[in-house]
């Protein structure tokens, strides 16, 4: 078993709801949903958060934000609105030191966020 949980969803190793099974990333359904459409959006390889996949610099980072908005598209929040979010260490509630994008919509977001 991986040390990494998203590795281990990424591999097949730890059950998930997956919406969107790419080449280099995958996408899958939040385990503790924040609103009606809250799915994870991840690269396939291991970067422990967005500046480090942004370094990557081989278009990485952009096919995960254009298969966020894919997510979006699917999910039928792409017109109303959604919201992308990286979570980035620990005092911004980064839990999980795989990279993620949390696509939230389905309810009215309110800003600032808590
Ligand atoms: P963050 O707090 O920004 O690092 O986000 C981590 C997210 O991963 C949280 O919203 C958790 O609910 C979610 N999560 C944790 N474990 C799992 C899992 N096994 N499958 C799907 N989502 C998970």
């Amino acid at each position: 078993m991986p040390e990494c949980l998203f590795c281990g969803i990424a591999a097949g190793e730890i059950p998930a709801t997956v919406v969107l099974d790419g080449k280099r990333v995958i996408a899958f359904r939040d385990v503790n949903p924040q609103a009606s459409t809250h799915v994870l959006v991840i690269p396939r390889d291991h970067y422990p958060n967005v500046a480090a996949l942004a370094s990557a610099g081989d278009g990485l980072l952009n096919e995960l934000i254009t298969e966020a908005h894919q997510v979006a598209v699917a999910e039928g929040i792409a017109d109303s609105g959604y919201r992308i979010v990286f979570n980035t260490g620990p005092g911004a509630g980064q839990t999980v030191g795989h990279v993620h994008a949390h696509v939230l919509g389905g309810r009215p977001m309110t800003w600032p966020p808590g």
